[in-house]
């Protein structure tokens, strides 16, 4: 937890595997806000750990919306710093390492299940949302020397075995978060690809970056339990978090490349000014009333995680097409 004596430090760690839309941009001035309103720092890390899934320009053209809608940067992949590289796919020494610690501590155990396997349990009702259903553990079970037999005919995945007890934890905006023992069940922190999983690579970051606070979307809610079981196997001090509610279309689904042009490179293109739209998510997020035009710089006064709605935004069809239209 930041301890007060301890400068505070943010993170904004978009994943390459598309463009930047308005909800990401939006968790994106928040972050930023929140350490700027605390004369803290921000640092921009770029997690391009699933190659297959991750692309260079998809990461340029993020760098170039945020340096447009008047983002600036600390530390990260242009700015450099202390605490780089701040690409994922350049740390997998460090994920590694954790990865030895772990599997030392006896927390670790090999998967064998496949894709097929795991889609059978998708009617399980336990899942933990954003992963899928609940892993029940059934390689957990297997002996030392089925584990053995095992690997030789096929490269396995890896897996933390969760305790036995509850998390909690208070979030900045939602309050007291509980999960039950077990929750979600083992996740993956090595695919059998030998792809390190999301939850290792960002617990490792946070921790290794010194980050004190992390501001990310609602979808990650689930991943925080997983995360905090992970900082404290492996001796590290824990962020504190808050989880902002997501942006909805008119449709009620979460916000996507469907609902149209909610890309913020095409709004870009399309000559939309960068303050109307950082209007928008202002505005969105409780801080103005209205969506006039401003500069991230503008809001650093006004901010204030309780002004964030903890209900998820619906946003009508208008607001859509054009953000900043309503200016
Ligand atoms: N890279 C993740 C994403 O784009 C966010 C990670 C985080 O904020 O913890 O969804």
């Amino acid at each position: 937890m930041a301890d007060g004596t301890r400068r505070r430090r943010g993170r904004f760690a978009p994943t390459p595997s598309g463009s930047l839309h308005l909800g990401n941009a939006r968790t994106a001035l928040l972050a930023w806000l929140q350490m700027r309103a605390a004369g803290g720092e921000i640092l921009l890390r770029m997690e391009d750990i699933d190659k297959p899934r991750s692309r260079a320009v998809w990461a340029e053209e993020i760098l170039r919306d945020l340096a447009w809608l008047g983002l600036d940067f600390d530390e990260g992949p242009e700015e450099g710093g202390p605490a780089g590289p701040y690409e994922q796919s350049r740390r997998t020494g460090l994920y590694e390492q954790a990865l030895e610690k772990l599997a030392a501590a006896g927390l670790l155990y090999p998967c064998f299940c496949s894709r097929a396997d795991l889609a059978q349990l998708a009617s399980a009702p336990h899942g933990l949302g954003s992963e899928g259903p609940a892993y029940p553990g059934t390689c957990r079970r297997l002996s030392a020397g089925e584990r053995a037999e095992r690997t030789a005919a096929k490269s396995p995945s890896l897996r933390f075995a969760l305790p036995e007890r509850e998390v909690r934890f208070v979030d900045g905006l939602m309050g007291e978060q509980r999960f039950p023992p077990g929750a979600g069940g083992d996740f993956v922190v090595r695919r059998a690809d030998g792809i390190i999983a999301y939850q290792l690579a960002v617990s490792v970051d946070d921790a290794a970056m010194g980050i004190t606070d992390v501001l990310r979307g609602m979808d990650l809610l689930d991943s925080t339990p997983r995360q905090l079981l992970l900082l404290e196997a492996l001796g590290c001090s824990a962020p504190a978090y808050a989880h902002v509610p997501l942006l909805y279309g008119p449709d009620g689904a979460r916000l996507s490349k469907r609902h149209g042009a909610v890309g913020v490179a095409a709004l870009r293109r399309s000559g939309v000014r960068a303050e109307d739209v950082v209007g928008c998510l202002a505005h969105w997020s409780g801080l103005l009333d209205r969506p006039e035009p401003v500069r991230p710089q503008e809001l650093i006064g006004e901010f204030e995680l309780a002004c964030v709605p903890k209900e998820p935004v619906v946003l009508d069809a208008a607001a859509l097409q054009r953000p900043g239209s309503a200016v």
